[in-house]
């Protein structure tokens, strides 16, 4: 009795410190992202921000898919039909749900913000506004947003479904995994993405 008590407990406090985590990214998050005229577009499993059509239209062109395993896919996405958004909103869903699939972590997540950004610049900025020190990074993931930073102009399939890994695993379970392991394991899904 004193032990489910005491697991009440930390559940009640986990909710709360997420409940308080909450409110300090919301008021946070503004400042992060900066002034940018942000757009966005909902996927089943991601909300996709964005600063205009042509950077959906990079991001398209940029995740692409081999034809020997996604054959049916590729046909389909390779077709001239002028659906970019529907396209992009198959391939990250589809990306997102094989990198599930490699990790065998299935579980319902709140939707993963994915922040497209329009130049390397405007990335770093994001970057050096919440860790306060340079970036040297192509892409990356704030697990306080649950969510993706990349450079549209910098981007590949391997890329954005390295970020999703870094999403999946640290909200698996209530107790996020060490940042060591959570890159072995998003290094894992790169080298398994189409095999
Ligand atoms: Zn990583």
């Amino acid at each position: 009795m004193l032990y489910l008590n005491r697991s009440i407990e930390i559940i009640i406090l986990h909710i709360l410190m997420n409940l308080l985590l909450g409110i300090v990214c919301v008021l946070s998050y503004g400042r992060i992202v900066g002034e940018t005229n942000w757009q966005n577009m909902k996927t089943r499993h991601t909300v996709i921000h964005y600063n205009s059509m042509n950077d959906l239209k990079k991001l398209n062109k940029n995740i692409r898919f081999p034809s020997t395993t996604w054959n049916a896919i590729t046909k389909y996405f390779n077709s001239d039909a002028d659906m970019v958004e529907e396209k992009l909103v198959s391939k990250v869903d589809i990306l997102f749900e094989r990198v599930q699939e490699i990790l065998g972590m299935h579980n319902k997540l709140d939707k993963t913000k994915i922040f497209v950004c329009q130049n390397k610049a405007q990335l770093r900025e994001i970057y050096q506004k919440f860790y306060k020190k340079p970036c040297r990074l192509r892409a990356f993931y704030i697990y306080e947003f649950n969510a993706i930073y990349i450079n549209v102009q910098d981007l590949n399939e391997g890329i954005l479904s390295h970020e999703m890994a870094h999403s999946i695993i640290s909200n698996f379970s209530m107790t996020r995994p060490p940042v060591p392991s959570t890159e072995i394991l998003a290094q894992y899904v790169n080298k398994h993405l189409f095999r």
